[in-house]
């Protein structure tokens, strides 16, 4: 069968044209010109469109059976495109040692981010879901209890708690929305700090015309659009002379930050981390929490264009890693009491009373399955699209 669809991808999608019919008749083959490989940024998408199976994934063939998998629609953190996506889960209760374990995505369809494409980049991302994943509290490198190490959180914090201010805040621009405005309103009403430090995970990257965005978080446009004024403009100056900080996935300890930065964190003599991953802030922590991959929960990202997405909960979490939400209220309730605990749905909801602007008039439910336009104002980085550093 030569149904050509690889051939006309590569010719009419990614435009690199690596892929040709060769011989005539009943010779005829899929094949790449003398010298060159099927080699650009979108090639799996060729797999995808196979009608009979016969190119496959290098990374995913004989790794799993694909009747034990079970797909889990979400939306891809690789860049701030936002593709959507299907993420295959091992789900057999019998085999239970891989339960839970992620090992393909695969684009879903919606004309208005991705059509039916992906990058090759963002199938990968299926690795933060599985490696490197913290799965017990630390309290000063020791593996704790949840209530172990939040009560040792509280000692620590606690007579900063006095002052009001002396604890600060970081957020990583990976949160969603609703993960970015309950740590704000936590720095506000636990610890009386009225301001945000907004730090990027990693380094810009190569953008392209067709999905690739120079920007590699999934939630910037929104991270922004919800701590609004609140966010520090000086980070050093900011984070220099704080008793205390909290991170909520961000790492100030990274290569990438300024020195100033990185040196005021490292001056800081109580940090509570929270991330899904071990990070330079979690090595040098005195309590690291353990949070959700973006599969392990629900929430809702905003993406390069301004649409808002849900992200939905297809995998239990690993090991001891709370839903942020979660882990953020159980947090919150050891220095202030009546502190309720809200799923991402109700904190959603409270979002949307308060920040009328960007969000009026949204509900969860509206976003469904393929999101919605916002009108949140383009973020800091869309001038930047196809940039290099
Ligand atoms: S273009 Fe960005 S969002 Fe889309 S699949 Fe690639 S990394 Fe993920």
């Amino acid at each position: 069968m030569a149904c050509s669809r690889c051939v006309r991808f590569c010719d009419e999608v990614s435009k690199t044209g690596e892929l040709r019919l060769m011989n005539r008749g009943d010779h005829t083959t899929i094949d790449t010109f003398a010298g060159r490989e099927l080699d650009n940024a979108y090639s799996v998408n060729t797999v995808d469109i196979c009608p009979v199976g016969a190119l496959t994934s290098r990374d995913f063939r004989f790794q799993a059976r694909a009747w034990f998998l079970r797909d889990s629609e979400s939306v891809c953190p690789g860049c701030a495109t936002g593709c959507n996506i299907d993420v295959s889960v091992y789900d057999q209760v019998e085999l239970s040692d891989y339960n839970g374990q992620a090992y393909r995505i695969r684009p879903r369809e919606n004309d208005a981010v991705n059509k039916s494409w992906m990058c090759d980049a963002g199938r990968d991302v299926y690795t933060r879901i599985n490696s490197n994943r913290i799965d017990q509290p630390f309290a000063h490198g020791i593996e704790v209890s949840w209530d172990g190490a939040i009560s040792r959180a509280h000692k620590l914090l606690h007579g900063a708690t006095e002052i009001p201010g002396s604890v600060v805040g970081v957020l990583g621009f990976d949160c969603t929305n609703e993960e970015a405005y309950l740590f704000a309103r936590m720095m506000r009403e636990v610890f009386g700090t009225s301001q945000v430090a907004l730090l990027a995970s990693r380094p810009l990257q190569q953008g392209d015309d067709l999905l690739i965005d120079a920007d590699p978080h999934a939630n910037r446009r929104g991270v922004e659009a919800v701590i609004g004024d609140a966010a520090v403009g000086d980070v050093a100056e900011y984070l220099k002379g704080a008793q205390g900080v909290i991170v909520l996935g961000a790492d100030p300890r990274h290569y990438m930050h300024a020195s100033a930065i990185r040196d005021a964190f490292s001056g800081i003599k109580q940090q509570v981390v929270f991330s899904a991953t071990v990070t330079e802030a979690t090595e040098g922590a005195a309590i690291v929490l353990p949070t959700s991959s973006f599969l392990e929960k629900e929430g809702t990202w905003i993406n390069r264009d301004g649409r808002i997405q849900r992200l939905f909960r297809g995998s239990r979490g690993h090991g001891e890693s709370r839903e942020d939400v979660v882990a953020l209220a159980a947090f919150a309730q050891a220095f202030v009491e009546t502190w309720t605990e809200r799923s991402a749905i109700d904190a959603f909801d409270e979002l949307v009373a308060d920040h009328q602007g960007p969000f009026g008039g949204l509900t969860y439910d509206a976003i469904g399955k393929l999101g919605v336009e916002t009108q949140t104002a383009a973020s800091s980085t869309d001038v930047l699209k196809g940039a290099t550093s």
